[in-house]
């Protein structure tokens, strides 16, 4: 069976190492040795100032959300996992959605001003499949009107854009470290910031509020992430590199053999150092990606409709329209992308595609 993503799992040796020192300390969560040390190393390996290891990518969305301070509402994109927006309602605010540029699927920046109304806070926006949003044009948007920048950066772990993290842009970035991303601790995320003050601030939200064992700053939830996911975040750190490489490989073969045949890709900005999180595909109809999924399942292959429905059919949400988002939902689909598919995997797949296209 092959799915749309495999999991790297490190040595088990490896693991079990780190195990041991566990079992020795005796300390399994609350900021022990191991969550500080994958602090220290995801800071240093994605040049960033602020980072907090957290439970989930989810959360580190709510906290986010909760530390920026955002209300009223808030203006999202309707093209991504469904967190990015139920994070936002989860918090109280009004997710307004605009519709995304049809090129990188990300939030189409020219049609934000005209949603901007006297209750907008903020801007929340997905790189999605790891490609940057137009972080520019959102961040002269966003100072004209006094707006928040949260970037859920869920898929842009590591990549780059005019040579740095595409994770400086906005006030906060979000990360998922869940086992179905390109870097993962099984279950976890982060919250990035360069601004001291709300990271002293997302610091105490995401432990009950504490400052010291009998002080509270203010509300707080438990945010906080364990020795043992730690512990897997080390082993797969130091192996990143690797699985980039293999994924671009694999990514770069797909694009070989599926030219010329109607199936585009969303275009990320050449700037980009890209991490190849995704393969996606759009098919020129739901038809042809149905009778292709329906092919790929019959050959027990399970690739995924990232991102399917369009997050604008949400029950919790007010009806809007965003064509663009709705029409590349229906076409999309991201194929089978891992650390270890095998360049035969991939030529079987794309065999299949073609033939039930
Ligand atoms: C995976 C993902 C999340 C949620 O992360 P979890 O760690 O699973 O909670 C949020 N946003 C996007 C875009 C994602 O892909």
């Amino acid at each position: 069976m092959i799915n749309v993503t495999k999991t790297y799992l490190p040595p088990l040796a490896e693991y079990t190492a780190y195990l041991e020192g566990i079992w020795e300390r005796n300390w399994v969560t609350n900021y022990g040795p191991l969550m500080q040390e994958l602090e220290d190393k995801l800071k240093a390996y994605l040049g960033v100032k602020h980072l907090f290891f957290v439970a989930n990518g989810t959360l580190a969305l709510q906290i986010a959300i909760k530390a920026l301070e955002l209300r009223g509402e808030v203006i999202t994109t309707p093209f991504s996992y469904v967190a990015t927006t139920s994070s936002i309602a989860w918090e109280g605010c009004k997710p307004i959605f605009v519709d995304i540029n049809p090129q990188t699927l990300c939030l189409d920046a020219s049609l934000v001003e005209r949603a901007i109304t006297a209750e907008t806070t903020a801007i929340v926006a997905t790189h999605v499949y790891g490609n940057p949003c137009e972080v520019e044009a959102i961040q002269l948007l966003a100072e004209k009107h006094h707006l928040k920048v949260l970037y859920d950066a869920a898929h842009a772990f590591n990549v780059k854009y005019k040579g740095q993290s595409v994770l400086h842009f906005g006030h906060v970035s979000t990360l998922s470290f869940h086992a179905t991303k390109l870097f993962h601790t099984g279950e976890g995320g982060a919250i990035v910031t360069n601004d001291d003050e709300l990271a002293y601030k997302i610091s105490y939200m995401a432990n009950f509020g504490h400052d010291g064992p009998e002080r509270f700053l203010g509300m707080g939830i438990n945010g906080k992430n364990s020795e043992l996911h730690a512990a897997m975040g080390l082993c797969v750190l130091p192996k990143v590199e690797e699985i980039i490489q293999h994924r671009r490989e694999v990514s770069t073969l797909y694009d070989s053999l599926l030219q010329g045949h109607g199936l585009t890709k969303p275009v990320g900005s050449p700037e980009t150092s890209y991490n190849y999180a995704y393969y996606p595909l759009l098919f020129p109809d739901e038809e042809k990606l149905l009778a292709v999924i329906a092919a790929l399942n019959a050959h027990q292959i399970f690739p995924r409709r990232y991102f399917y429905p369009a997050l604008t059919n949400l029950n919790y949400v007010l009806p809007q329209q965003a064509p663009v988002a709705q029409s590349a939902a229906a076409r999309i689909l991201c194929l089978p992308l891992s650390h270890d598919l095998a360049a035969e995997t991939v030529r079987q797949i794309t065999a299949v595609i073609i033939d039930a296209l």
